[in-house]
């Protein structure tokens, strides 16, 4: 078997990272989950209905499941059609109520109905993954756990005390530079920290690792929060020489597209009000080659901002995604 890739180290030292955390954890002083529970099946169950969905919603959710299921072998004996409409809200619910009904099937057949204190047997139950496995290691079984969520991944990354794009690779370096007695914490600060101040569009004034943060130095600090966005100087659309061949070619061009009159009268879309919606309208912009090396909307640490935004994603019954929460 080929030897395992060295994990590639971070911008920041581990005396940095163990620093920055501290001073985010002061910022951050009851940082801890905000999903409800009672047990370690309690909270497998919470977080593997988390998935796409906010905790707020799942703690709307969850009195009454566990009411009904209040075991791994109560919730096994019901049906998917049973579950959906009761996590219905939660999005993403048949995938989600297969997944519920398949883990705590699991959980009884293979270990009698408690929930395994391991990694390596976590990561086998249907609907868990490395992040729900660190959740549920760290918060209801005390064995050290570092979940990386989304918020984990832009805020460490946008610091520099990890660097990468795979969760798991994040992970590693965050666990190598903190002791283990801290990973929770240190997750449920970053977390915290992602979702309050530094946002995808970051609130870098309100930010207490202002001074040590990479991407405040490197980005905000020279292009402004939205990054090289706003600094970029609009460009004045070149018009060709009047006669020049290009200006025909371009006006055969229009009338050959010409397809009809336009919006007849009376449509929505004329008169002046049709006419000013269309004059308002913003440009799409072109979804061309991107930006130019060099310009301030390239290089790694604006990679990192496209790489660390939300996906959009439709609520139904696809699988849920563990990290694009
Ligand atoms: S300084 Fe800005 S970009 Fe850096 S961690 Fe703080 S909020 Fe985020």
């Amino acid at each position: 078997m080929a030897p395992k890739p060295a994990i590639p180290r971070p911008p920041k030292t581990a005396a940095d990272t163990q620093k920055i955390l501290a001073a985010l954890s002061t910022q951050h002083p009851n940082a801890d989950t905000e999903l409800r529970f009672g047990n370690a099946y309690e909270l497998l169950v919470a977080t593997i209905l988390s998935a796409q969905c906010t905790d707020e919603r799942v703690n709307q959710v969850t009195p009454a499941l566990f009411k009904r299921y209040p075991n791994a072998a109560a919730l096994a004996a019901a049906t998917t059609d049973e579950l959906e409409p009761q996590i219905q809200s939660t999005g993403f619910f048949r995938a989600k109520s297969r997944s519920l009904a398949g883990m705590a099937s699991e959980v009884v057949e293979q270990h009698g109905g408690d929930v395994p204190r391991t990694m390596e047997q976590l990561v086998k139950l249907p609907g868990v993954g490395r992040k729900t496995a660190n959740v549920v290691l760290g918060h209801a079984l005390g064995v050290p756990g570092l979940p990386v969520d989304r918020h984990v991944l832009r805020v460490a990354n946008r610091i520099g005390i990890a660097s990468a794009e795979d969760p798991e690779t994040v992970e590693q370096q965050l666990g190598k530079s903190l002791p283990s007695t801290d990973w929770t914490r240190a997750s449920d600060t970053l977390i915290l920290h992602g979702r309050r101040i530094c946002k995808p569009k970051p609130l870098c004034p309100d930010c207490v690792v202002r001074p040590d943060c990479r991407y405040y130095r490197n980005v905000v600090a020279k292009f402004g929060p939205a990054g090289g966005r706003i600094a970029r100087v609009p460009t004045v659309p070149r018009r060709p020489e009047p006669g020049s061949w290009v200006e025909e070619g371009r006006a055969a061009k229009a009338r050959s597209v010409r397809v009809g009159p336009g919006p007849s009268s009376g449509s929505p879309e004329s008169g002046p009000l049709g006419k000013e919606r269309r004059a308002a309208k913003p440009e799409i912009p072109s979804r061309g080659r991107g930006p130019r090396s060099g310009s301030p909307e390239s290089g790694p640490l604006v990679k990192e901002r496209r790489a660390t935004k939300p996906a959009r994603h439709s609520r139904g019954g696809g699988a849920p995604r563990e990290v694009k929460k």
